[in-house]
C-alpha cells in the first residue's frame, strides 16, 4: 500500500486502482493545501468525483490530470460532487461548460448552494455579517470579532455552481461500473461516500490523519445536531471493510473500524472537556472554544480558523443539549451551563 500519511507536498497524479485515478488540486492559501479529486473510467465515458478550488492554478492540475489520465475535461460525462465546500464543488461550472457533464449531489447539499447563491448574490458580504453577529452573540470581544473578520477578508468566494442531478443513498451505474452511494451527514448536510470495487471513497467524511470539521452553522442547520449526525455516519461505514479508503484529503489508508473508533473517543473526549469546564459554573461559548482542546494552543490557530472552532464547539454543546447534559440560554452573549 502507498502512504500518504503526514506528507504535506502535493502528491502527483496516481492510479490507485483499476480504473481509478487519483489527481490532486491545489487549494490556495489554505492549510488543507489540495483536494484529491478522483476519475472513474468506463466503458461509457470518464467521471469526475468532486473537482477542486475555483482557482486557475487548481484548474492547471486538474486539466493536466486528467490528460495524464488518457483523457480530457472535455471528455467527462458526469461529476459526483460528495459535498457543497468549494474545495470540491468549485470547478464543477467550468467543467460542466467545457464538456456538457452532469452534476450530481445530494439534495441537502444542493439546497445550502441554493442558500448561498441567494445570499451571495443579494450581498457578497453576508458571510462577514454572520460572523461577526455570531462572535459577538458568543461573547468574544470586539478585538478578536476584528481579527477574525480580517482574516476571512482575503478569501474570495465565487458563486457557487448549482448541481443538476439529485443524488442519495442508491447504486448508480455508469457505463459498465457500479457506484454505491451512502449519505453520511455531519460534515454538511449531505456528505455523500462512494463504494467502488471494494473501495471506499470518503470525501472529507473520513480521513486519515485529519478530523472532520463538525460544525453548527446558522446558515445550515440551525436547529440540527450536526455531530449526532456524524456520529451516525461513522457507524454506518463500520462492519464492511473495504480493501482501501480513499479520501478528499491526505492518505489513504486502511481499517475503517479502527479509524471510526479513533474519531468517536477524540469527540468524547472533547464532550467531556466541556462538561469539565462548565462544572465551573456558567461560561460564554467564546469561554468553551477557548476550553476545548485543538490541534495546536488556541493563541497559535490561524485567526481565520477561529469561526470553524466557534461553529464546532457549538455542535458539541448542541450536542449535550439534546442529551439534557447543558441548558442554552441564548443572548449577547450567550450562556452554556450544566442542566
Ligand atoms: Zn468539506
Ligand atoms: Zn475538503
Amino acid at each position: 500500500m502507498t502512504s500518504l500519511s503526514g506528507e504535506k507536498v502535493q502528491p502527483p497524479v496516481e492510479k490507485v486502482a483499476p480504473g481509478i485515478w487519483c489527481v490532486p488540486t491545489v487549494v490556495p492559501d489554505s492549510p488543507i493545501g489540495w483536494t484529491q479529486t478522483y476519475l472513474l473510467e468506463s466503458d461509457d465515458g470518464p467521471y469526475l468525483i468532486d473537482t477542486g478550488w475555483n482557482h486557475e492554478r487548481a484548474w492547471a492540475d486538474l486539466s493536466a490530470g486528467l490528460v495524464e489520465c488518457g483523457t480530457s475535461v472535455s471528455e467527462i460525462r458526469g461529476i459526483i460532487v460528495t459535498h457543497h465546500h468549494p474545495d470540491h464543488l468549485g470547478l464543477v461550472g467550468r467543467v460542466r461548460d467545457a464538456s456538457g457533464c452532469w452534476v450530481g449531489m445530494h439534495d441537502a447539499d444542493t439546497e445550502l448552494v441554493k442558500r448561498h447563491r441567494e445570499l451571495l448574490a443579494d450581498d457578497p458580504e453576508v458571510f462577514d455579517q454572520d460572523t461577526q453577529v455570531k462572535l459577538l452573540e458568543a461573547g468574544a470581544g470586539q478585538c478578536d470579532v476584528d481579527d477574525v473578520v480580517a482574516a476571512g477578508k482575503g478569501v474570495v468566494m465565487p458563486m457557487p455552481a448549482l448541481p443538476d442531478r439529485s443524488l442519495d443513498s442508491s447504486t448508480l451505474r455508469l457505463g459498465d461500473r457500479v457506484v454505491e452511494l451512502v449519505h453520511t451527514p455531519g460534515h454538511t448536510p449531505g456528505p455523500l461516500c462512494l463504494r467502488i470495487d471494494g473501495r471506499l471513497l470518503t470525501g472529507d467524511h473520513l480521513l486519515k490523519t485529519i478530523s472532520s470539521h463538525v460544525g453548527l452553522y446558522g446558515f445550515e442547520a440551525p436547529d440540527g445536531d450536526p455531530l449526532g449526525d456524524f456520529f451516525g455516519s461513522l457507524r454506518l461505514l463500520t462492519g464492511a471493510e473495504p480493501s482501501e479508503v480513499l479520501p478528499a484529503h491526505r492518505g489513504r489508508f486502511h481499517g475503517v473500524d479502527a479509524r471510526v473508533a479513533e474519531l468517536l473517543g477524540h469527540h468524547e473526549e472533547r464532550l467531556e472537556e466541556l462538561q469539565k469546564a462548565l462544572a465551573e459554573g456558567p461560561l460564554t461559548p467564546w469561554a468553551l472554544c477557548q476550553a476545548m482542546t485543538w490541534n495546536r494552543p488556541w493563541d497559535e490557530l490561524p485567526r481565520m480558523m477561529l469561526r470553524a472552532a466557534l461553529a464546532e464547539t457549538m455542535a458539541h454543546v448542541r450536542h449535550l443539549e439534546l442529551l439534557g447534559v447543558v441548558t442554552v440560554a441564548v443572548g449577547t452573549p450567550t450562556q452554556v451551563r450544566l442542566t
